[in-house]
């Protein structure tokens, strides 16, 4: 339905009332003279000047005052009365409230969605994290006791169950260096650090830095093509390091006896893809959309057993995504798993 301003409303009011009035004054004019034309139309001027002032007066402060604390509200407005009091005489005040009541409407569900999908995540944030300390907490506490009540004089047992300990120490600053290193990336905290570099040399080393553990399951770690020239990338050296780091480590641990990891570079014009492809055992199609996610895991006793924190893929790809890049995977059960993401050719 159309809505009037206060001063259409009052213009409609007026002319109704003018009428009334005019037929009114028409039948008393003519009881008492014979010529009232002329003061008929002055008198009509009169009443319909008057009752408009009148009526769009007492209709705009009746307004303004109904709407002026809606209007405040809704827009966190700290502007002087008399300024908003212009402006809304100026506007269809009620289309116009209603409007924007309907939008600001509409913002405060969807920040109240976020503000519980914020919340749900904390609570879940929180579990988690409480839920990886526990278990070395526990395990700690044990060796602790157990030592106490004779263990310690007891040589057999001793020694193993020290470097138990330490081992369930050594998890539980992973667990908090890997939930530091997610904070300072998620509030921004952590800045990059650009620069031109050889990937094909930084895969090397960790090549090398990771060579132990890839001979424990007799795993070959390789590049796709004998790379006998540079591949210059423009990132943050130190935090490739630690994706590509994270990614051959995980081909490691969830590889199978005598299998392979290889790297492999593309060029894309602007930038290279960089791929780590494994032929270990996989990622069920369902679980591949969450892989990134904080503590998320296929196998759990698997990742446990191989020191996994549970928080890898999510720093490797809030690190990608901090250089405006992606990452992606691509998965089959038994046949093996690729991470894929690209970077920025060196700038020259
Ligand atoms: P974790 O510390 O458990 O390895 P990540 O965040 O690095 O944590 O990985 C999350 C999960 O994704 C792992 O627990 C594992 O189930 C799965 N995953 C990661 N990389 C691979 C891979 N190369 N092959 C098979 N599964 C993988």
């Amino acid at each position: 339905m159309r809505t009037y301003s206060p001063r259409q409303m009052a213009i409609i009011i007026a002319v109704i009332s003018s009428l009334i009035a005019g037929i009114a004054l028409v039948v008393f004019y003519y009881s008492i003279a014979t010529s009232f034309i002329l003061p008929l139309i002055f008198s009509l001027m009169l009443i319909f000047i008057v009752i408009y002032i009148l009526v769009s007066y007492l209709l705009t402060s009746f307004i303004f005052e109904k709407i002026n604390p809606i209007y405040k509200t809704i827009h966190n407005l700290n502007i002087p009365e008399n300024d908003l009091k212009k402006g809304l005489e100026e506007k269809d005040i009620i289309n116009e409230v209603n409007k924007e009541v309907e939008t600001w409407a509409n913002n405060k569900t969807s920040e109240i969605a976020q503000l519980k999908e914020l919340a749900k995540y904390r609570k879940e944030f929180l579990g988690n994290v409480s839920h990886e300390l526990k278990t070395p907490i526990f395990n700690i506490q044990g060796y602790v006791l157990t030592l106490l009540d004779g263990g310690l004089e007891d040589s057999s047992i001793n020694r193993t169950y020290l470097e138990k300990t330490e081992k369930s120490i050594n998890r539980m600053i992973s667990i908090v260096q890997d939930l530091e290193d997610i904070s300072k990336l998620e509030s921004g905290e952590l800045k990059l650090n650009y620069s031109n570099f050889d990937i094909i040399e930084l895969v090397k080393e960790v090549f090398d830095d990771q060579e132990l553990r890839a001979k424990e399951k007799d795993i070959q770690l390789k590049f796709n093509l004998n790379y006998d020239k540079a591949v210059p990338i423009y990132a943050d050296r130190e935090q490739v390091d630690r994706v590509l780091t994270n990614l051959i480590v995980n081909s490691i641990n969830y590889g199978i006896e005598k299998g392979t990891t290889v790297v492999s570079f593309m060029d894309m014009g602007e930038n290279i893809l960089c791929e780590v492809t494994d032929n270990g055992v996989g990622i069920p199609e369902k679980e591949l959309p969450r892989v990134f996610e904080r503590f998320y895991r296929v196998d759990k006793s698997r990742s446990r057993n191989a020191g996994g924190t549970g928080l890898g893929l999510a720093i490797v790809k809030h690190i990608i995504e901090a250089h405006n890049q992606t990452i992606h995977v691509r998965s089959s059960v038994n046949k093996g798993t690729s991470f894929v993401f690209t970077l920025k050719k060196e700038i020259k």
